[in-house]
């Protein structure tokens, strides 16, 4: 479902990716881990090209595109593929939670408004909240906020979609909600890529596991080859904080 080949990435003369080759299978659940600065963030916006990568390809399903001859039109089909969930929710302030799903259905996918109202209900229910379809955001809890997010990006039925720290921002007391919330996405068939520092979440999550330092992925495997048996000293160090 997604194929990176060879992505590079400089910021001025900073190398931030260096060579990330990355396959993810249709329904597969991949988590990426590593410490702060080590290009995780920068690889996922490279993806659908929020960041435009230096060189390198990306494939997404059947859409491939090279990073040194993108057109707008291959960026605008990439990037259609994908779903994302920032760290910071990216609500719009003044729209109302329906709204804010909605909102990609009408004015991206040009669906009428009753059937994007509909889709959104739906989808809303699935993240639990039916009850607040008329708030606006700052009048959710920084949990609920982000399941809009999450409501938000599965609304436009991405065959990707990509998590940067989707817990990062929230009180300690608000992650649980949102970790449950990304775990029934992940059952139900949808192919993800997630960065995360909840390390027991993505052991119990991932179907794969990528650690990356330094622009580099130093080592990947399943939960139980990372966490039971790490061959770098880099991950073992890093994955020691989880015991
Ligand atoms: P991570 O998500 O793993 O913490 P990032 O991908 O955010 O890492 O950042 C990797 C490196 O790239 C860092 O040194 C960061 O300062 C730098 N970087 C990230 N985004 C930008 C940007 N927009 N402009 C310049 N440098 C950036
Ligand atoms: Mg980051």
């Amino acid at each position: 479902m997604i194929k990176l080949e060879n992505i590079h990435k400089y910021y001025d003369k900073q190398h931030v990716l260096k060579g990330i080759n990355l396959t993810v299978d249709k329904g597969e659940v991949v988590s990426i881990l590593g410490p702060s600065g080590s290009g995780k963030s920068t690889l996922l916006r490279c993806i659908n090209f929020l960041e435009q990568p230096t060189s390198g390809t990306v494939e997404i399903s059947d859409k491939r595109v090279d990073a040194e001859s993108a057109s707008k039109a291959d960026i605008i089909s990439l990037r259609s593929s994908t779903g994302m969930v920032f760290q910071q929710y990216n609500l719009f302030k003044n729209f109302t939670v329906l709204q804010n799903v909605m909102v990609g259905l009408t004015s991206v996918k040009r669906i009428n408004k009753v059937e994007a109202q509909k889709k959104s209900m739906e989808i809303l229910e699935r993240v639990g909240l039916t009850n607040r379809l008329s708030h606006y955001p700052a009048q959710l809890s920084g949990g609920q906020q982000q399941r809009v997010g999450i409501a938000r990006a599965l609304a436009l039925n991405p065959e990707v979609l990509l998590f940067d720290e989707p817990t990062s921002s929230l009180d300690p007391e608000l992650v649980d909600e949102v970790l449950a919330t990304i775990k029934k996405v992940a059952t139900e068939g949808n192919t993800m890529l997630i960065v995360t520092h909840e390390l027991n979440f993505a052991r119990e999550i991932s179907d794969r596991i990528i650690f990356m330092e330094d622009g580099v992925i130093i080592e990947e495997g399943t939960a139980e080859q990372i966490f039971n048996h790490p061959k770098a000293e880099r991950t073992k160090q890093f994955i020691s904080r989880a015991i």
